[in-house]
């Protein structure tokens, strides 16, 4: 088992198979305008349902997802395979699992 999150129409779903522990905010140039909140995991401890649309910028080295038809956040992957990491948006998932957690401020503007 895991938990269900959904973008806003439920175009894409994402489960995750443990439980975050911690809510990142970055201040990148595009997560202080999206406010999307993060957590990460493995791609094998993630599975993503409905890929939507993909947004490389930057240094490119990861690319951020957005569901195409209603356009919440959905997730970030690396655009190396080899790197065995991912962003999920914790606000896709009910509240009760993120609210109360530590929030991180993640240093992103400074990358
Ligand atoms: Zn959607």
């Amino acid at each position: 088992m895991g938990h269900e999150g959904t973008c806003h129409c439920g175009d894409v779903r994402v489960v995750i198979h443990d439980d975050p522990v911690e809510a990142s905010e970055c201040n990148c140039s595009i997560c202080r305008r999206t406010g999307a909140l993060w957590t990460y995991a493995s791609p094998s401890r993630v599975e993503v349902i409905g890929e939507g649309v993909g947004y490389l910028h930057g240094d490119r080295t990861l690319t951020l997802f957005h569901c195409g038809t209603c356009g919440v956040i959905t997730k970030w992957s690396p655009v190396d395979p080899g790197y065995d990491r991912m962003g999920i948006n914790l606000r896709l998932f009910d509240p009760g699992l993120w609210q109360a957690l530590p929030r991180r401020a993640v240093d992103g503007a400074s990358w």
